[in-house]
């Protein structure tokens, strides 16, 4: 029968590009828990509200449609009909998504929407609080780390022209986010204790994806 897969783990470990692939393999659907926060970021950006102001963030998140659509090349996010899969990429979005994930009323929502989501299983979810939160029965649990050097290598790598940021500056910036992930109080980004934790520092991504395809066969 089908089944959940819940990757969650730090900054840039390649959980999107591997969740992506393994639901791909499977025939499941592939849903991207940090994509629908970047959703709220940028809405509070376009809405002048600040990463700090909990009850606006919260009235906020009321009013949003987020829409997930699968497609090839990752998955096409629609906020209130707008196509944003571009702009919650940005780094303005990426310096302040923490900070806007770490407030409950923001989450709760979120969190709802996302069991919706997996209510029919056949799902690969990736975020921070999967595998501990928000699908704590999921049947395969991985917890995805690498090297900060790596992540930040990886970032550097995609990004490019205008968007070009120094190395350094993008490794300081991802072990920030780390933190912020790590010591927040709600649902903090934490390894489930029935999660098999997997380094891709020196895998390849399909490396990565076969054994969590060995997981979901077992
Ligand atoms: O995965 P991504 O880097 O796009 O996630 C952006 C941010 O969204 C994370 O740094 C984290 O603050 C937040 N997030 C979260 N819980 C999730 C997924 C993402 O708090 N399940």
């Amino acid at each position: 029968g089908r089944i959940n897969v819940a990757i969650d783990g730090p900054a840039g470990a390649g959980k999107s590009t591997v969740a992506r692939k393994v639901a791909e393999q499977l025939g499941y659907i592939y849903v991207d828990t940090g994509a629908m926060y970047r959703a709220v970021a940028y809405a509070a950006i376009g809405a002048g509200i600040g990463p700090d102001d909990s009850d606006k963030l919260g009235r906020l998140v009321q009013t949003l449609r987020i829409e997930l659509a699968p497609g090839s090349e990752g998955q096409t996010v629609w906020l209130n009909g707008e196509n944003v899969t571009s702009a919650i990429r940005t780094r303005e979005v990426t310096l302040i998504v923490s900070q806007i994930a770490s407030h409950e009323p923001v989450r709760l929502k979120l969190v709802g929407l996302q069991r919706a989501l997996a209510d029919s299983k056949g799902i690969v979810m990736d975020g921070r609080d999967i595998g501990t939160h928000v699908l704590p029965g999921a049947e395969v649990k991985v917890f995805l780390v690498a090297s900060v050097e790596v992540r930040a290598l990886r970032r550097f790598q995609e990004l490019s022209g205008d968007q070009a940021v120094p190395i350094e500056q993008l490794e300081r910036e991802i072990a920030e986010r780390d933190r912020s992930d790590e010591r927040r109080e709600i649902s903090p980004l934490i390894c489930a204790k029935d999660a098999e934790v997997i380094d891709s520092t020196e895998l390849t991504i399909d490396q990565v994806v076969e054994r969590i395809l060995d997981l979901c066969r077992t």
